[in-house]
């Protein structure tokens, strides 16, 4: 099928076109620059943004696919979860282009579509996979036995997600927001071993599940440390602080996630979100897989971070199943949970 993707949940107004799995466009538009004073994104800001970049992103993706509007099988759009006033730009959008177009609608989910953008770099997730869903806002292992219907979370974060990590422990150091990135630059000349880290829950104790996660105590650690350095007026060795905090989130996150295969017998691990652009991440998930035998999934770092080609992939997954589209009353949900992949219709009393 030829899906349309809108993607506009946090910073990135995003619109791509796919056709089964190949992805033929994919535009996207950051409002980034203009939240980098207020340390974070502005939801007011954010939306302004996406107000003024749909239309122009639209036009831009139909024509660099090189299709017509009106060859489009289904428009899909993100309905959550993300920021309410940013999550109303695409689904308005959304909403005008399956009208005027008609076409079938999807309404779907943010956290299943960073899984879902795979198929277009490596085709059909195997079933089933386990994917460590790694992003801003969230930290997720889940059990996926069918992306358009059957994606079982098996663990979370207990409190800050690894991207949050990365962002808050930047801050802590003094590099510009986003801080993902910068740790990832500034660790490159740093030693991950000069330095150790708390890396939590690591025996999997007290009342929380076995795959769940925990960075608090990390950023608590970090910045306990950053502040002892100051006061007894030492500098802060950035570098080896940024190459040892990545070195034990990525520890975590990918024994963690070869855990579950192993316990699971699952040979297929998928990694998404932003936080899988990180080039430790990446090269310790490829070792740890390597070891153990699983098949290691990982989108290139564009496909990594938000975009409408997540957003049209698991649209043209849930076309290709035949799952039924949301209708026009679609809505915006800004805390849909992880494998609520797709908004149905509610059976409407008449
Ligand atoms: P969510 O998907 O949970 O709703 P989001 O959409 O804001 O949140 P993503 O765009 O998926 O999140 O990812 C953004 C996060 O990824 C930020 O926290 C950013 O710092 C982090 N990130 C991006 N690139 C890297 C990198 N190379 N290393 C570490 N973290 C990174
Ligand atoms: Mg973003
Ligand atoms: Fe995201």
């Amino acid at each position: 099928p030829l899906v349309l993707g809108i993607e506009s949940s946090c910073d990135e107004t995003g619109v791509a076109v796919v056709r089964g799995h190949d992805l033929l466009s994919n535009v996207v538009s950051s409002s980034l620059d203009e939240h980098v004073r207020y340390g974070g994104v502005v939801p007011e800001v954010a939306s302004r943004a996406h107000l003024e970049a749909m239309v122009p992103a639209v036009d831009r993706a139909v024509r660099e696919a090189g299709v017509a509007l009106r060859d489009l099988d289904a428009v899909a759009v993100t309905a959550g979860p993300g920021l309410a006033s940013a999550l109303m730009v695409g689904v308005g959008a959304a909403k005008a282009l399956a009208v005027t177009l008609g076409t079938p609608l999807y309404g779907v989910n943010h956290l299943d579509a960073h899984i879902a953008v795979d198929v277009l770099e490596h085709g059909p997730l195997p079933e089933p996979t386990i994917a460590l869903l790694v992003s801003g806002g969230h930290t997720s292992l889940a059990l996926v036995r069918d992306i358009t219907s059957d994606v079982s979370l098996l663990g979370e974060t207990l409190d800050d997600a690894a991207g949050e990590a990365f962002d808050k422990i930047a801050r802590l150091l003094g590099l510009p927001y986003p801080g993902g990135p910068m740790i990832d630059r500034a660790a490159a000349d740093g030693d991950p071993t000069s330095l150790t880290w708390p890396r939590g829950l690591a025996n999997a104790r007290g009342g929380h599940r076995p795959y769940d996660f925990s960075f608090s105590g990390l950023k608590s650690a970090v910045a306990r440390w950053v502040r002892e350095r100051r006061e007894a007026g030492l500098d802060v060795p950035v570098a080896d602080v940024a190459a040892s905090v990545q070195e034990a989130i990525a520890d975590v996150l990918t024994s963690r996630a070869v855990q579950a295969c192993r316990d699971l017998g699952v040979a297929h691990l998928q990694v998404g979100g932003g936080v899988a652009a990180n080039s430790r991440v990446r090269a310790l998930a490829e070792q740890r897989c390597a070891t153990a035998g699983i098949e290691l999934r990982v989108p290139r770092r564009g496909l990594c971070t938000d975009n409408g080609a997540m957003v049209a992939a698991l649209g043209s997954e849930l076309v290709r199943k035949g799952r039924p589209a949301s209708d026009l009353w679609l809505g915006t949900d800004p805390s849909r949970p992880i494998g609520e992949v797709h908004v149905v219709p509610a059976p409407r009393e008449r």
